[in-house]
């Protein structure tokens, strides 16, 4: 009997939140280029702290699922995203994995955009919090403690574009004029075009979410980001949509800032999720200026898409930011760079962001002292001065070590809890 016979399937409750047995299956994409060096160093140190913390009553157990190259090579040239690797992830409903190289050529989707829509993957969540000892450009970074929810499925990601003199293109211009005047100067025959669909089902079922997960954590605010000012029926309607959902659906949990004054003298009361909106542009001054009033984040594509890396860098954290791709019964944890090539083979790379999208699985998964230990351990390292190139360079006298070195600091931190 192998490993993964003795492993046991995640299941769900009605209301979608897992329920874990204490052997789970947990699918895994090692990933391509730097993806088997990050692996390589991670797993052990979530083997150390599982084991540290349940003393061997609760145990992963791991189940590979092939993509990209190594996909590619083992059906000698067939497909980089086997429907087996679907189903396996489909029927174990947990995966973590490493980057995956978008391969060069037109007409080739990237893989991990694939991924998330053949599984219907409609929330990307990155949490951004601030690790002590990690370098931050922020005066106070220990502020900043969001978690953004960016919409996975429409806006931008809908892949709705026609180049400039297309017949496609074309042929749209023509039904636009049609259909309204439009001001001088901003269409013209030859423009290229792209499309912006934004529906309520799938920006209800983000904030949805957003809402679960705020009031879950105990968060006090969630912020709907838009562009509503400017594009008042995508944008604009997702914001409406937002508030839509806090009210109908969780009316005694929630209080929209604008009725707070009327209902409540001006306070927010005890207990209450707080529910605001502001435009994307000044969003960004937010951040920077008064990260502590904000907390989560529910957001369109294209804006989640620039927040969530503007936020990452502001913890200093580009390189070890964590994340996931949620459905309603299957969630992706994944690292947020890429397969970074060039340094593919060297045990050089950072393997921060894979391990912290781990502690955010491990949470998920409820198994919250293992995914508290690697923390911990994990800021101890840094602490130390021990730390790979990109953290080296920025930390005056600190010592770079290998990718795997720094696995194997943590686990030995882990080890002395
Ligand atoms: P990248 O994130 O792979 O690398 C850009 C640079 O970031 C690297 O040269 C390196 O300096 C740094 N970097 C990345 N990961 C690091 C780590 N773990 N530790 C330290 N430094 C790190 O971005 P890219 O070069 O634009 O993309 C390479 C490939 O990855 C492309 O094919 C792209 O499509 C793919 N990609 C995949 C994902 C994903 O799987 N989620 C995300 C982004 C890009």
């Amino acid at each position: 009997m192998n490993m993964e016979d003795k492993g046991q399937r995640i299941t769900w409750t009605e209301d979608n939140r897992p329920l874990v047995p204490e052997r789970p299956v947990i699918a895994y994409i090692e990933g391509d280029g730097t993806g088997p060096d990050i692996w390589a160093a991670a797993r052990p140190v979530f083997e150390a702290a599982v084991k540290q913390a349940y003393t061997g009553k609760r145990q992963i157990v791991w189940h590979e699922c092939l993509a990209g190259e190594k996909a590619r090579q083992a059906s000698q040239g067939g497909n980089s995203l086997p429907q087996a690797t679907l189903d396996d992830i489909r029927s174990y409903s947990i995966a973590l994995k490493g980057p995956l190289t978008t391969p060069v050529g037109s007409g080739i989707r990237s893989l991990n955009v694939s991924l998330r829509q053949e599984l219907d993957l409609y929330a990307c969540v990155r949490p951004v919090r601030y690790l002590q000892h990690v370098p931050s450009p922020m005066r106070w970074p220990e502020q900043v403690q969001l978690v953004i929810f960016r919409e996975n499925t429409e806006d931008v990601y809908a892949g709705l574009e026609w180049p400039a003199g297309s017949p496609e293109a074309g042929q749209l211009i023509s039904t636009i004029r049609r259909l309204q005047a439009v001001p001088s100067g901003s269409l013209f025959s030859e423009s290229a075009i792209g499309i912006k669909p934004m529906s309520e089902h799938n920006s209800r079922r983000l904030v949805r979410r957003a809402v679960h997960y705020a009031l879950d954590k105990g968060y006090s605010s969630l912020t709907l980001v838009h562009k509503g000012n400017i594009m008042k029926f995508t944008e604009g309607a997702f914001r409406d949509w937002g508030y839509r959902v806090a009210a109908e659906e969780f009316p005694e949990q929630t209080v929209r800032e604008d009725e707070v004054d009327k209902k409540h003298q001006g306070r927010t009361p005890d207990g209450y999720l707080l529910v605001k909106d502001r435009i994307a542009d000044s969003m960004f001054q937010q951040m920077l200026l008064r990260p502590e009033e904000y907390g989560i984040i529910a957001t369109t594509n294209l804006n989640g898409d620039y927040l969530s890396d503007a936020a990452a860098a502001q913890v200093g954290g580009l390189g070890m930011a964590p994340g996931y791709n949620q459905g309603d019964r299957c969630v992706v944890f994944e690292t947020t760079h890429g397969s970074a090539p060039k340094y593919a083979g060297l045990d050089k790379v950072n393997p921060g962001s894979l391990i912290l999208s781990g502690v955010e699985m491990l949470d998920f998964l409820g198994w919250k002292e293992a995914a508290r230990l690697i923390v911990k351990a994990l800021v101890k390292t840094i602490g130390q001065g021990a730390v790979t190139y990109d953290l080296a360079r920025q930390i005056p006298g600190s010592r770079e070590v290998k990718c795997s070195e720094f696995g194997a600091l943590i686990v030995e931190n882990i080890e002395k809890e």
